[in-house]
């Protein structure tokens, strides 16, 4: 359904009321709406939260996609759900380093290096952190689903945290995830392996990941509400 111009997907599933969600990368417009509610009575819903809606969308996309930084001393960066400010150290050797102190991440660089430069060190270095992290749940939760997971990695994705390939077994991992708390980390890994289970968000789907990791709804909208 199109309103204003705004793609809304209207999904009808046995609830009481309307439930209207917005969610990243880019903003998408998501409506439960109960099974006997027409198209119309939807649409009148939707119009009610407009305003609601716009700002929600704006705060979406600003946060959570346009992750632009300019990597310099001061700016914030999150890292396993804690926020740290980014510290520059630039010298004349030609090594560069990344390590916690604090609430700082430092970022040793050569005293030209550019913005792209540590933008590059800095994410390999949240790939080196977080790959153990996402080792270690891919163990767990390949037991407590009995499955296998055939291989995995992290990359850069733009538009889902994760991406599992059910006849191939294999999985991809958003690497923005090093940025989340660990309890987000941990959904994503057991959500993509229920995916081996079942391809799709069906009934089924929920139910397995609900018996082995109940309140898994709210665990979502936290990862998706919280800034990159
Ligand atoms: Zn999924």
């Amino acid at each position: 359904m199109v309103v204003n111009g705004v793609d809304i997907e209207v999904e009808r599933k046995p609830i009481k009321n309307l439930h209207l969600a917005v969610y990243p990368p880019d903003g998408r417009v998501h409506v439960s709406a109960p099974q006997s509610y027409t198209d119309e009575q939807i649409k009148l819903f939707v119009l009610k939260k407009w305003i609601w809606l716009v700002q929600k969308r704006k705060e979406t996309t600003s946060y959570i996609f346009q992750n632009e930084r300019e990597y310099v001393s001061g700016e914030a960066h999150y890292y396993k759900g804690e926020l740290y400010r980014l510290k520059v150290i630039r010298d004349n050797t030609y090594t560069f380093h990344v390590e916690i102190q604090g609430d700082y991440i430092n970022v040793y660089v050569y005293e030209r290096t550019t913005k792209e430069n540590i933008a590059n060190i800095l994410w390999n270095w949240y790939k080196e952190q977080i790959t153990p992290t996402i080792e270690l749940y891919v163990a767990k939760w390949e037991n407590i689903l009995g499955v296998k997971v055939a291989e995995w990695t992290v990359q850069q994705m733009q538009s889902s945290w994760g991406k599992c390939h059910k006849d191939t077994g294999k999985i991809m991992f958003n690497l923005q995830l090093a940025k989340k708390p660990l309890n987000c980390i941990e959904y994503v890994v057991a959500h993509e392996l229920t995916h081996l289970i079942e391809q799709n968000h069906t009934d089924k789907f929920r139910h397995i990941l609900g018996t082995y990791l109940p309140g898994w709804q709210k665990i979502k909208e936290q990862l998706n509400e919280f800034p990159l």
